[in-house]
């Protein structure tokens, strides 16, 4: 409606970037208006709030997941617990590889962090292959934690990621 293409004229597309062919979607433009900024947070709390499961954490990727993770876990008055790159994280961790269109790449998560957690929620800015947030997911069920959602702010669905996604799937804003 009408909150959501305020958003989303506020998002600056570039083509191109970082390599050939890639239509790079700019979350932080949102945030250089004032009131997109706002619209989009409310439109954010809105969702989770309807969100029936119960969560009991909030997780975000590394990096544009920790702009609206610790927004997200303050709205469900839960813990925020980040999902990071290799070598970013310190003490004892959990870790989970994963294939890039090149090569390879692992994601870490402190041992601790998920202790006494059932149900987790899970937030990204953009979902392209879904590679990041399958992986995410793996890892949190390798902990015998539930994924109760993956949610994320823009989806590429014309590649196809939801499909990946082993765990109920929300997106605001879809570019085909
Ligand atoms: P995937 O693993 O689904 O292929 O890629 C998703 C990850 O790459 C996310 O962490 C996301 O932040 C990043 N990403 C890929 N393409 C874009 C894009 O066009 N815009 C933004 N903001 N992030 C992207």
């Amino acid at each position: 409606e009408r909150k959501l293409e305020l958003v989303k004229k506020h998002i600056n597309s570039y083509p191109d970037f970082p390599k050939e062919g890639i239509l790079f979607r700019d979350i932080f433009s949102v945030f250089n208006d004032q009131t997109a900024s706002e619209v989009l947070q409310e439109l954010i709390a809105d969702h989770v709030k309807s969100i029936e499961k119960s969560v009991d954490a909030v997780i975000g990727l590394e990096s544009r997941g920790f702009l609206f993770g610790p927004q997200i876990a303050n709205t469900l008055s839960v813990p925020f617990i980040p999902i990071r790159k290799k070598g970013k994280l310190p003490g004892e961790l959990v870790r989970i590889e994963y294939s890039l269109e090149y090569g390879k790449d692992v994601i870490e998560l402190q041992k601790d962090s998920l202790c006494g957690k059932s149900s987790v929620l899970i937030v990204d800015d953009l979902l392209a292959t879904g590679g990041t947030m399958k992986a995410a997911c793996d890892l949190i069920k390798s902990c015998g934690v539930d994924v109760a959602e993956c949610f994320v702010i823009m989806e590429l669905s014309g590649l196809g990621g939801k499909s990946k996604i082993p765990a109920p799937f929300h997106s605001l804003i879809c570019y085909d």
